[in-house]
């Protein structure tokens, strides 16, 4: 895609951005959902070329989806990215900080040399700031759903210091969650059916909205 497009496309997020907030300032609890990779950027691809940009935007899709017909509205669910587009990480959280948003999560799979290596793995930023338990909190509440609900195998909360965690953790809590395994055969195929994805993006958005009033982050 041409720079000044994608350029044009970040600008518009940003003025919606800050439309957003001066229609409904203190009402909303606006949760960002990070989509990541994107354009030519595809991040993992799978045997049968699931590519890992595709996955991410569709659930972030079905979240939105979710939030639009079951909550009462005062939940908003604010996606980085709408369409297969790149947006650098710096980008990425700067729209989260302009949306004053109350949670930020970031979705990916993984890939790994292993085939066997298979489960969810869910990473907070490997320091201590405001937020950082509340992220922590999160990161264990969202791989025990996925893993009761779905049967996903647990592969552990994880710190580390990524940039999309890292920018954003004084601000409010934020998880990165890998959803399975693209070089693992089973994960891909269940990765594969659009069924799946959907029962993915509502263990997510139930388990962000079943605590929702208890983070400090929101109405700040
Ligand atoms: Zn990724």
């Amino acid at each position: 895609m041409k720079k000044w497009f994608k350029n044009v496309s970040f600008m518009i997020l940003l003025l919606k951005s800050c439309i957003l907030l001066a229609q409904d300032l203190d009402a909303k609890k606006i949760i960002v959902i990070d989509p990541g990779h994107g354009g030519n950027d595809s991040g993992a691809i799978g045997v049968n070329n699931l590519k890992e940009k595709s996955i991410t935007l569709e659930i972030a899709r079905l979240i939105s989806e979710l939030a639009e017909k079951n909550h009462d509205q005062t939940v908003e669910i604010y996606q980085i990215r709408y369409s297969d587009t790149l947006i650098s990480l710096g980008d990425r959280t700067k729209l989260a900080k302009a949306l004053n948003a109350g949670l930020l999560l970031s979705l990916h799979c993984n890939h790994s040399d292993n085939p066997d290596a298979r489960g969810v793995e869910v990473f907070v930023v490997n320091q201590n700031s405001r937020f950082s338990e509340e992220a922590t909190w999160l990161a264990f509440q969202l791989q025990a759903d996925l893993n009761h609900n779905l049967g996903f195998e647990s592969r552990g909360v994880k710190f580390a210091n990524f940039q999309v965690l890292r920018e954003t953790t004084d601000l409010m809590p934020s998880v990165l969650l890998e959803l399975g395994f693209l070089s693992n055969d089973d994960e891909q195929g269940y990765l594969l059916k659009p069924e799946s994805l959907y029962a993915l993006a509502l263990v997510i958005w139930e388990c962000l909205i079943k605590n929702i009033d208890s983070y400090e982050s929101f109405g700040d």
